[in-house]
Formats: C-alpha cells, sequence, structure tokens
C-alpha cells in the first residue's frame, strides 16, 4: 500500500450549527437590506455552492417569518479560478462570466471566502463593466490577515485565522467540499 500523503480535514474550525445558525442570521439581513427588490444572487463557483444554496434558503425562510417583506431572488453564477490543486494563489481568470441578465440589475456577489481580494477585484472590475445598478458583496468566511488589495464586504459569516480552511464547499485538490463544517486542513 501506498503512504497517504492527501493531508486530512480533522479538527473542526466551525460546526454545522454554527454555520447554519450565522447563515439565518445573514438571510435575515439580507432580507431586510433588499425588501420589496429584486435581487440577483450571484455565487462565485465553484466554492461557494453550499453557501448559496444555504443562503438562498435562509433568505426565504427570514421572508416566511416577516411576510411583509417580499423579495425576489434570481440564481446567477460566474466561475473564476485562483488555486490550482495547491495552496498557493496563483493569477485570477474567468471561466465563466454570467448572463446578459446581470446588466442592471441588483447583485449580491456570494464567496466562499476572501483571502488576498484578488478574486473579488477581479469579479468586481469585471461586473462593472456589465453596468449592474448595485454590487454587494457577501463571503462566507474573511480571512484579513492575507489581504493584497482593499475588499468592501458588506456581509461576513466569520472571520478565519490565517490557515488553510476545507470543506462547507471549500476543497483542497478539490477534495471535502461535501464536509457539512469548516475544517482546518492538517498537513501530515
Ligand atoms: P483570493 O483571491 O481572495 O486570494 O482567494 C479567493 C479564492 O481562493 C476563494 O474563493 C477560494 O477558492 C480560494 N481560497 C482562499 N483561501 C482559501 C482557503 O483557506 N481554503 C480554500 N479551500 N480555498 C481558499
Amino acid at each position: 500500500m501506498p503512504a497517504v500523503t492527501k493531508p486530512l480535514p480533522k479538527s473542526v474550525l466551525i460546526s454545522e450549527s454554527c454555520l447554519q445558525k450565522r447563515i439565518r442570521e445573514l438571510g435575515r439581513q439580507i432580507l431586510a437590506d433588499y425588501k420589496n427588490q429584486e435581487l440577483v444572487l450571484l455565487g462565485v463557483l465553484r466554492g461557494s455552492v453550499i453557501f448559496f444554496a444555504d443562503l438562498s434558503r435562509a433568505i426565504f425562510e427570514a421572508q416566511l417569518e416577516e411576510p411583509s417583506r417580499e423579495i425576489q431572488i434570481r440564481f446567477e453564477f460566474v466561475q473564476l479560478t485562483s488555486y490550482n490543486n495547491n495552496t498557493q494563489p496563483s493569477a485570477v481568470e474567468l471561466i465563466h462570466g454570467g448572463s446578459n441578465y446581470l446588466k442592471q440589475r441588483h447583485i449580491l456577489i456570494v464567496e466562499d471566502i476572501i483571502d488576498t481580494g484578488q478574486t473579488l477585484n477581479f469579479l468586481y472590475e469585471h461586473l462593472l463593466t456589465l453596468k449592474p445598478k448595485t454590487v454587494k458583496v457577501c463571503t462566507l468566511l474573511n480571512k484579513p490577515s492575507k489581504r493584497r488589495v482593499p475588499a468592501t464586504i458588506d456581509y461576513i459569516g466569520f472571520e478565519v485565522p490565517d490557515a488553510f480552511v476545507v470543506g462547507y464547499g471549500l476543497d483542497y485538490a478539490q477534495q471535502y467540499r461535501n464536509l457539512p463544517y469548516i475544517a482546518l486542513l492538517e498537513s501530515t
């Protein structure tokens, strides 16, 4: 048997229940801010998919609690790449740019994690060429210690330390996205 070299995500940094509680709070906040409007949730593939799914349903559940607040949600996605199967950043590339529907809309970018800020900066510049009404940013995780370019973030789930995290959509070499919690990657 060859030795196992793949790092193992062992230590839970943010539990499933903490994630869900905070996402419900974000859902209520987003509903309050965008009530009676149409909002395009713009998911950044692939890391944000689990967060995106839970956040969109949290907005719906918030609506059930506050029926006087209506919000129409539309789903759009972009795909960018900034990490190539390892933990070191590389240049940002746009793989899929989203549909023409983004023009003249209220857009909420839904990100998994803001690290150096380069991906967000690149996406923001791209979106401005589409002339949206407004662009705001919601990220599940914020890692401010690694910032290289300034990032304006409107909604933050959790601040995380300067460590590589996986789970709940975030990968290491395309693995661990299906963990229901956020874990620290252990390089053993
Ligand atoms: P940034 O451009 O802000 O440096 O990085 C944004 C992207 O890098 C994220 O969307 C994510 O895909 C990846 N990334 C940054 N930090 C981490 C991390 O700690 N864990 C994982 N799995 N991905 C990360």
